[in-house]
């Protein structure tokens, strides 16, 4: 277009004269002589706005490429913002699994007193199974305590608050004698390893752990769980249990 307009502008001063040439008198000269002043004027005006045009436009297509390069740097930096979020999101949600886990798998610390026996919390982690089998016919004995099966390892809670001291028998294993604050004392046998040897405990609190060690041994995992009220002689868990899970 530019070139185009430069063409026919620097062609004037010819075809002005041409179109004088071709006059038939000199009112025809004189009316063309105007009309060619006219036409050259509207052309340099032209010529003129154009170049204000381009100039124009190339300002606006400077100014819109600064803008695209600067939004690119902005997408730039939110896309890299997007992925710190999202990792961070990510870590959130893992550490509430986890919490959510934790609370999930937390024993349940409530208080119970069933036969004179106050009892906060049920001595195994879930899950588990155990039936009644107090006075049952054992080698020898009958049995004291109820048996509550779950896996090796698996957690075993204070039942309640005291002092913990642990003991090693031929037949009991690795046990745990837990002093209740209350006076009860409860035995944990068969146990697979101890959590605490010594000292005071939380109701809830993890003491040790599941096992087969006594005379358990090659049997399935369970904790050899008894109650004696006031450390007297032992009842039956069972009912104790059974309130409390
Ligand atoms: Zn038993």
């Amino acid at each position: 277009m530019d070139s185009r307009l430069k063409t026919i502008y620097m062609q004037e001063e010819l075809s002005f004269l041409h179109v004088l040439m071709d006059s038939a008198d000199f009112n025809d000269f004189l009316t063309r002589f105007y009309l060619c002043e006219r036409v050259s004027v509207w052309e340099a005006r032209i010529i003129s706005e154009t170049r204000e045009l381009r100039i124009e436009l190339k300002k606006k297509r400077e100014d819109l490429e600064a803008k695209r390069s600067q939004q690119k740097a902005l997408l730039k930096r939110l896309d890299k913002k997007k992925r710190e979020l999202d990792k961070k999101f990510k870590e959130a949600k893992g550490l509430l699994s986890a919490v959510e886990k934790d609370l999930r798998n937390a024993p349940r610390v409530t208080s119970r007193t069933i036969k004179g026996v106050k009892i906060s919390c049920f001595p195994v982690a879930r899950p588990y199974a155990y039936s009644d089998t107090w006075l049952a016919p054992r080698r020898g004995h009958r049995h004291q305590g109820c048996d509550v099966f779950a896996a090796r390892g698996t957690p075993c809670y204070a039942c309640v608050s005291g002092r913990v001291r642990t003991g090693y028998g031929r037949n009991a294993g690795k046990t745990i004698y837990l002093y209740g604050d209350s006076g009860d004392l409860f035995y944990y046998m068969h146990l697979n390893g101890y959590a605490v040897t010594s000292g005071h405990v939380e109701a809830g609190q993890v003491i040790g752990y599941v096992g087969d060690s006594g005379n358990a041994r090659g049997g399935a995992c369970h904790l050899h769980f008894e109650v004696h009220p006031d450390g007297g002689r032992a009842i039956n868990p069972y009912p104790i249990l059974r309130s409390i899970e």
